[in-house]
């Protein structure tokens, strides 16, 4: 089997679709690779290796999976030929349930994202290990399995490949282990009153209270939830299947929005079962690395011993303005980002050599905008903040990433809402809804 999935070309794992990979390979004997096609790819050529790979198999063997859509079109229409021409087709990965059943009310508003249905022959929410072979041999539909923390981990690092114009074989340098299923952060539930975007300020929009469970633009929070930690015995299992170079396990990125606490133990426990690790990358909140910063002298120190590097890698920031971190339901202030950088700062002047957290360094923090609530005052107060920080020195990505809505997001409420109070419609591509394209009336 292949699982199709969006890739960069970078040579990064994708832990969700090499797991579901192994699991078809070990636990179901379906031979099944991971292929990551990149945003320019050749059909011609996909369809001539899709051909190949397949040559000789008729329905139930064949299947093809879809994992992490990114909310590509081209990705979508694979699917949707792939289906025409008599295969299986699965749908896994985040937001597959989402997906595959569209948006509510599409009779009363047929520009909405109708979802997969017509091209996906089983969507399954949750970990792969829930699927029996029974299940992939029919149309079965949409298949729900509850997240637990003894999920299926185990990791062929040698299954993924990616395609461009060709299939080419991807030698990891940036492995992933799971350490939290799903993020603490969208155990809080909240409310936030929204004002119409800027562009429409005008047109007697309302103001609209939308409640969410974490970040309002988060898939991840709405998708998952927040399931607790696989513990650290299957952490340090993870940890031991990387793969290595010269007797060094490879850079890896700890999935966990709040990982400072298990990070010590985690280094410890490596040196105790004779694990060399290289470089932990953290994908890491503000107000945990504040809530934890004077802990983190000794885990550096540690890291240092051992010529460990610890990377904060992508810290989500997403604006320097105070009204718009209220929008996004962030949970921080520009006083909390503050701190956190000052705290940075001043560690790199320490650990020199073990921290990293720098654009230079690799780092790629986030920076939302445009957003639909940005105007003279919150463009003014994140430039300024900009400059009195001197984020540009070091914090700040290349490019900001403007706001995208997932149709499944607790923004995609937000929109649906300002369609039914208004008759305004915004247009939709592919998954993602389009706030800054609205149609009259
Ligand atoms: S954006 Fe990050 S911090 Fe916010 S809910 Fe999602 S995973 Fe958690």
């Amino acid at each position: 089997m292949i699982i199709f999935t969006h890739h960069t070309g970078e040579p990064h794992a994708i832990l969700g679709a090499q797991v579901a990979a192994t699991f078809f390979h070990r636990k179901l004997s379906i031979p099944s690779i991971v292929v990551g096609v990149q945003r320019s790819f050749s059909r011609e050529q996909l369809f001539r290796f899709i051909d190949d790979y397949y040559a000789g198999k008729r329905k139930p063997e064949r299947i093809a999976a879809f994992s992490h859509l990114c909310g590509r079109k081209d990705l979508i229409g694979l699917a949707q030929e792939l289906k025409q021409k008599g295969f299986i087709t699965v749908l896994g990965g985040p937001q597959a349930k989402q997906d595959y059943r569209g948006e509510p009310d599409i009779d009363s508003y047929p520009h909405r994202f109708v979802g997969l249905r017509s091209m996906v022959d089983i969507a399954f929410q949750g970990p792969v290990d829930g699927l029996k072979s029974k299940d992939l041999g029919t149309g079965a539909g949409l298949l729900e399995y509850p997240w637990t923390r003894d999920i299926f981990l185990e990791v062929d690092w040698s299954n993924l490949y990616t395609f461009s114009d060709t299939l080419k074989k991807v030698e990891i340098q940036l492995g992933q282990v799971l350490s939290a299923i799903g993020c603490q952060h969208a155990r809080k539930l909240q409310t936030v009153t929204l004002p119409p975007p800027v562009n429409l300020s005008e047109r007697g929009v309302p103001e609209l209270e939308v409640r969410s469970e974490g970040c309002v633009f988060c898939d991840v929070s709405r998708d998952k939830g927040y399931h607790g930690s696989v513990g650290s015995d299957r952490l340090m299992a993870q940890v031991a299947g990387l793969p290595e170079v010269d007797g060094k396990k490879i850079p890896f990125e700890l999935i966990d929005e709040y990982p400072i606490p298990s990070l010590g133990k985690l280094i410890e426990d490596a040196e105790h079962h004779a694990i060399k690790l290289s470089q932990v990358n953290l994908v890491c909140r503000v107000d945990h690395i504040n809530d934890f910063a004077s802990d983190l002298p000794n885990i550096l120190s540690l890291g240092q011993s051992q010529a460990i590097k610890i990377m904060f890698s992508s810290i989500g920031f997403e604006s320097f303005s105070d009204r718009l971190l209220h929008y996004f339901s962030k949970g921080i202030t520009v006083e909390d980002i503050v701190k956190c950088v000052e705290t940075l700062r001043s560690l790199k002047s320490r650990y020199g050599r073990t921290l990293l957290y720098r654009r230079d360094e690799g780092a790629n923090h986030g920076f939302i905008r445009p957003t639909p609530w940005d105007d003279g005052e919150t463009m003014q107060e994140t430039d300024r903040n900009i400059f009195l920080l001197r984020l540009y020195e070091d914090i700040l990505p290349e490019h900001s990433t403007p706001l995208i809505i997932h149709h499944a997001s607790y923004l995609g409420d937000w929109i649906r809402q300002i369609e039914s109070a208004t008759g305004i419609t915004f247009s939709r591509e592919g998954t993602w809804i389009e706030w800054w394209n609205p149609s009259p009336p």
